[in-house]
């Protein structure tokens, strides 16, 4: 059996048409901030002293935020609390049904038929 390559962190995500770069800053930078969404500079930032498991959540985090942005959401704190609750759905939900992401993945690729 093969085994994986571990992919790099990522430093670039598009969301709709508008790229970001993702910056990994220090603790001494971030303070006690996980990540940042910074919508008109359009970078994400996440802090690297966290795990690995937090930094991916962070990030998966701060690209929902990018994506509610890019649909006129406007930042409140009802805006965390839903930012959250899709961040962890969807994390759950893509880790527990890789089949499902898997065929919705193809479909948009232009895969099936
Ligand atoms: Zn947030």
């Amino acid at each position: 059996m093969k085994a994986k390559t571990k992919i790099p962190r990522p430093t670039k995500v598009r969301v709709f048409h508008v790229d970001y770069s993702i910056t990994w800053s220090s603790k001494k930078k971030m303070g006690t901030t996980l990540g940042l969404f910074r919508q008109g500079a359009q970078k994400i930032e996440i802090s690297t002293d966290q795990g690995e498991q937090q930094a991916a959540d962070s990030l998966h985090h701060e690209i929902i935020h990018a994506i509610r942005d890019a649909v006129g959401c406007c930042y409140t704190e009802s805006d965390e609390v839903q930012t959250r609750a899709v961040n962890v759905g969807l994390i759950c939900a893509r880790r527990d049904n890789p089949q499902v992401f898997a065929w919705i993945d193809q479909v948009f690729a232009g895969g099936a038929r």
